[in-house]
């Protein structure tokens, strides 16, 4: 069954949010970035404007974690809530694993698996891309 909205919240559950529809996009990430970001091996990310993303309750803190991308994430525990890249802009990533039903939404791919753990065994059978998912309309 398909939602036609998903919510979700950080660890302490002082932010929450809300997205209207199903993401456009949901993909792991295995960028050193992400991994540092999170703590985690690699990153499942769902993608979606920013028109269907709504901060229901709580603050974020902004860090840029390159010239171009900016992390949001909890001020209280520090869950990690959004990644922004100007050049994805109008669209943002959350982190799957944050939905209040993360089941829901399975990711489909893999991202920069030229950088993934010798010790992270891909056996989803999912396409998996060095670098970046080449654009759909490209
Ligand atoms: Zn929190
Ligand atoms: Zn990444």
């Amino acid at each position: 069954m398909s939602r036609t909205e998903l919510s979700g919240r950080c660890l302490c559950g002082a932010v929450q949010y809300r997205i209207t529809g199903q993401p456009d996009d949901a993909f792991y990430c295995h960028c050193e970035s992400c991994r540092r970001s999170s703590g985690a091996p690699f990153v499942a990310w769902g993608r979606v404007p920013q028109t269907r993303f709504e901060l229901t309750q709580g603050a974020l803190s902004k860090f840029a974690s390159s010239p171009d991308v900016t992390r949001s994430r909890c001020t209280g525990c520090g869950t990690e809530i959004l990644y922004q890249h100007k050049d994805c802009l109008p669209d943002l990533d959350f982190p799957l694993a944050t939905l209040n039903n993360p089941e829901d939404v399975a990711p489909a791919y893999h991202v920069r698996t030229v950088e993934k753990l010798p010790w992270v065994q891909l056996g989803d059978g999912l396409p998996k891309y060095e670098a970046w998912r080449p654009k759909k309309d490209a």
